[in-house]
């Protein structure tokens, strides 16, 4: 498992996407406007080639093993790995997300949208969307939280009423990614009632069926997000990616996939502070000298580096873990997610303080890292729904913590089905929440 330190091929990617988000994509960043979908630096991620490289083409046979897989059964058939390379994911993340957070945003976007397609769609579902996606011409969104079911996901209440032999699909969506801009849905609703996480159909919804509508949400963050409205919304068989009532876990294997990438992410966004606050105390003077001579700065600085590092290996580690398809890969991603979003939080901090004023100032690479380094510790599962599922990853493989249940007196008389019941895991399945 190569990930503790890159091969040469490997850092001259990573160094040719740096200057790419420097140059390239950070001017058409810079002439959005925020909060928008931004069709041109999407489009310019397809030209250059990096779209594609979202599920791993780099050798990857990815899209032809997720074709083999669709079809009758193709969620269920789509576990860990399959079309997908999470370790070259998580290089492009944290590369473009060192030089323009807004393009990293835009690409990682694309991929949360459309690998519902690529692992769980149909022949004429991934002919229709997956080319346009990665020429940058579509724009995907994954539609998952709604105002009352966030990291309790299975609680999803978007309703699918049968019609006609389809559905009409009515209910709210709020806290998505490029809504309501977007040219299509990756959309999650409640096929089955009662049945929590087993009674969720992934749908493919393209953006002008009747009924749909939307707004833009304003945030901390230059993130494009919204909230969508379904009023009954005509979907038929043809539009179902996977199997019916198997939604959840084609939302849950999209989520594993991405997990590690968003730790890839605020890496990125660790190291870029981490290389301003480096420069700004070498050249800053106070009290006769440099900021760096001043020990309290160099050790913040040295504490900067240590915790990014580790957090860098710790992604890298959960990524060839994913890729590799090995059984702790929901620790190991939980784990990489939690520690890289924390660290990256704690070092755009540190940096800002060591920076000073001037770092506060609208425009400052460090005002723009302070607003974007707060959602990741949110979104795609919450850092304490990170943990919980952490913990109940050690106690599953631990046999005698597990019957530490059965010693407490506050646990007595519970079967073990309702002491478990809780938590970030969809029901019966074993898969961690969004
Ligand atoms: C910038 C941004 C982009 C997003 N993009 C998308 C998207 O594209 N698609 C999509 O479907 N959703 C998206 N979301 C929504 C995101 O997935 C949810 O915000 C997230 O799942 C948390 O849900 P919530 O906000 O409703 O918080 P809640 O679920 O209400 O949780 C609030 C807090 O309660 C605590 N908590 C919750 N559960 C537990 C637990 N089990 N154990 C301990 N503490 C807990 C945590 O502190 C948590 O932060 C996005 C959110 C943001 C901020």
């Amino acid at each position: 498992m190569p990930v503790f330190s890159l091969d040469p091929a490997q850092a001259a990617w990573c160094a040719q996407l740096r200057t790419l988000a420097a140059e390239k994509l950070r001017p058409l960043a810079e002439k959005a406007e925020p909060g928008r979908v931004n069709r041109p630096l999407v489009a310019a991620l397809g030209e250059l080639g990096l779209l594609e490289r979202l599920f791993g083409t780099a050798g990857s046979p990815a899209p032809a093993r997720a074709a083999a897989g669709a079809g009758a059964g193709a969620g269920a058939g789509a576990g860990p790995g399959a079309g997908a390379r999470a370790f070259e994911l998580c290089l492009l993340r944290e590369s473009l997300a060192y030089g323009c957070t807004e393009a990293e945003t835009a690409l990682a976007l694309q991929g949360l949208g459309s690998y519902p397609i690529v692992q769980a769609g149909t022949a004429a579902q991934r002919e229709r969307w997956l080319p346009e996606v990665t020429a940058g011409r579509a724009v995907a969104a994954f539609a998952l939280s709604e105002p009352d079911a966030g990291s309790d996901a299975a609680a999803l209440a978007l309703k699918a009423v049968p019609d006609q032999g389809g559905w009409r699909l009515s209910g709210e969506k709020r806290w998505i990614s490029n809504a309501p801009e977007a040219d299509f849905y990756t959309v999650f609703a409640r096929t089955t009632e009662g049945a929590g996480a087993r009674g969720v159909t992934a749908f493919l919804v393209p953006a002008d069926r009747p009924g749909l509508a939307g707004t833009a949400l304003e945030m901390l963050s230059p993130h494009p997000i919204g909230a969508l409205t379904f009023t009954d919304v005509p979907v038929t068989r043809d539009d179902v990616l996977g199997d019916e009532d198997r939604g959840f876990r084609v939302a849950m294997n999209t989520l594993n996939l991405f997990r590690p990438s968003v730790g890839a992410f605020a890496v990125g966004m660790a190291q870029a502070a981490l290389d301003a606050a480096l420069d700004h105390t070498a050249r800053r003077t106070a009290f006769g000298g440099p900021l760096k001579d001043l020990q309290s700065v160099a050790h913040q600085v040295a504490e900067m580096a240590t915790r990014t590092e580790a957090a860098r290996l710790l992604v890298y580690a959960a990524a060839a873990a994913y890729d590799e398809g090995t059984d702790d890969v929901p620790k190991r991603s939980a784990m990489a997610k939690l520690l890289a979003t924390e660290t990256a939080q704690f070092v755009v901090d540190a940096a800002v303080q060591l920076h000073g004023a001037r770092a506060l100032q609208r425009g400052h690479l460090l005002e723009h890292l302070y607003r974007e380094v707060r959602a990741p510790r949110i979104y795609e599962g919450a850092s304490e729904v990170q943990r919980t599922i952490i913990a109940k990853e050690l106690y599953a493989k631990n046999p005698d913590a597990k019957n530490l249940d059965a010693k407490d007196p506050l646990a007595k008389g519970l079967p073990a089905h309702e002491l478990h019941a809780d938590g970030p895991y969809a029901e019966g399945t074993k898969e961690p929440y969004a």
